[in-house]
């Protein structure tokens, strides 16, 4: 047997320490005593060793303790604070939330849901709360039985809401329209159960009635006014037209008595007098008809590229004679290069007429200014806007203006600004019935004014149909 290789390498160091190096043979007498001292030195410090652990060993158990006892009163506390904040919160909601088994069966309840059910906590406790719902999703729908609402719910783990739902009534009352949520209670990743909340709907199911009430009687009363309107309309075109005919005989017969009873002063102060009562009655008359047409949708445009100065001209000349007669002085300013525009000819000469014979009526010993300008309207080609051209026709006047308060009346059918000595006649319709001309061409009318310093009305249309007129376009 080879001694050194199978005693332990520790052992051996020692025993060398010792003077002990020949395994073989027994050692000296003192070798052998070192060695017994040592190994007594070495129980007593391992005896040491072994009470030191114990002591320290104790000592952590007992902290160990401590702590954990420690840790546990705080979860409990923060624990029992959790749920009174739960509680709390639930016992706050408007709405009524369950929480129920996976068979349905109701575990707990806040107090809403309580109110609701008018039952306590502990007696709702393993009732079949859905059994008392009639779930339903859409108005008018067909109801859901509540074990395949919860086959979905707490077996399939999907969300499902019943809008239109209703608590059934205790019998002999009456059931309550309520919205019903059920989702799945997830807890530690499983399905455990439903979470069912319900919202008292009756309220808001009221008012969504009463809305579709207004709603319809709103409805009906529009109706009512568009077939009143257009019955006006008819009735007024129809009155204006009946009227007409024997207006201008009247107007016929006043010119004649006039030529014929020229040598007779007052019998031709008389005849005239008709002629301009006639006159204002048949301008009424058409003004009326005009209005009402548009009113009904049936004035229709008929566009036309003519020249704007030709038609400026037109206007002018018709005009002169009345704006003179009050001693005013005309200007006519359309340069040639105006141009060419695409409008209804006649409606935009009638607007113009109404204008000038408003600045004639309304202007004594001044000057009425016809001004007319081409203005172009740069388009923005990366938004794909076309630059786009416009005509704009003026009428200045050095009349008795309008007052700053009075103008939002301007363009309100029937409507005379002025005081009774400034009406000058009329009608009150002039400037609404151009205002819609211009509108239908795709324009506007504008006014400034100051009093006693003159007004000026202006027409802006576009030189070319505009593209959403086209097609309409006769
Ligand atoms: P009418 O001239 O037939 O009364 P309008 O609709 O053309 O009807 O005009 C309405 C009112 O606007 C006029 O009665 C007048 O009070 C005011 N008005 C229109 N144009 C002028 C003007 N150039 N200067 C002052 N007042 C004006």
């Amino acid at each position: 047997m080879n001694a050194e290789r199978d005693v332990h390498r520790l052992l051996l160091r020692q025993l060398r320490r010792l003077g002990i190096s020949e395994l073989e043979a027994p050692p000296s007498a003192e070798a052998w005593q070192a060695l017994l001292g040592a190994v007594s030195r070495t129980y007593a410090s391992s005896e040491e060793d072994r009470y030191l652990l114990e002591r320290s060993l104790d000592l952590s158990s007992r902290e160990m303790q401590a702590l954990y006892e420690n840790l546990r009163q705080v979860s409990e506390t923060r624990l029992a604070a959790e749920r009174d904040r739960l509680e709390s919160v639930l016992a706050a909601l408007s709405d009524g939330l369950c929480v129920l088994g996976p068979d349905g069966t109701a575990q707990s309840a806040n107090a809403a849901a309580q109110a609701l059910l008018g039952v306590d906590e502990a007696a709702l406790r393993g009732q079949q709360v859905l059994a008392r719902f009639r779930l339903v999703t859409i108005e008018g729908g067909d109801p859901v039985a509540p074990e395949v609402a919860l086959g979905f719910v707490a077996g399939l783990g999907q969300t499902l809401r019943y809008d239109r739902s209703c608590l059934l009534g205790q019998p002999g009352g009456e059931d309550r329209p309520v919205a019903c949520v059920l989702t799945p209670l997830m807890l530690g990743g499983t399905l455990r159960g439903v979470v069912f909340v319900v919202s008292d709907t009756m309220n808001s199911r009221q008012a969504e009635r009463e809305l579709l009430r207004t709603s319809e009687a709103l409805v009906e009363a529009r109706d009512r006014a568009l077939r009143a309107s257009r019955t006006k309309s008819v009735f007024l075109a129809n009155v204006s037209h009946e009227l007409r005919t024997p207006l201008n005989a009247i107007l016929g017969y006043a010119e004649l008595i006039q030529e014929e009873w020229a040598h007779n002063l007052e019998v031709a102060a008389d005849a005239e007098k008709i002629q301009r009562a006639a006159d204002h009655l048949l301008q009424l008359i058409n003004d009326i008809l005009d209005v009402s047409k548009i009113e009904a949708g049936k004035m229709r445009l008929e566009f036309e590229a003519f020249d704007a100065p030709t038609l400026v001209d037109a206007v002018a000349g018709t005009m002169a004679t009345l704006v003179r007669r009050g001693g005013n002085q005309l200007i006519v300013d359309c340069p040639s290069e105006v141009g060419t525009i695409t409008a209804d000819r006649t409606k935009l000469g009638q607007a113009l007429l109404n204008l000038l014979g408003n600045a004639a009526k309304f202007t004594r010993h001044g000057t009425i200014r016809l001004v007319a300008r081409r203005e172009v309207e740069p388009g923005t080609p990366w938004l794909g806007v076309a630059a786009r051209s416009w005509v704009v026709f003026a009428v200045h006047d050095t009349g008795i203006g309008i007052p700053t308060e009075r103008m939002g009346e301007l363009f309100v059918p029937f409507s005379q600004v002025g005081d009774a000595s400034q009406r000058q006649g009329g009608t009150g319709l002039g400037l609404t019935i151009t205002r819609e001309y211009c509108r239908m061409m795709g324009g506007e009318v504008s006014v400034t004014s100051e009093v006693g310093r003159g007004s000026c009305f202006s027409i802006r249309v576009p030189a070319d149909v505009p593209a959403v007129l086209a097609h309409s376009a006769v």
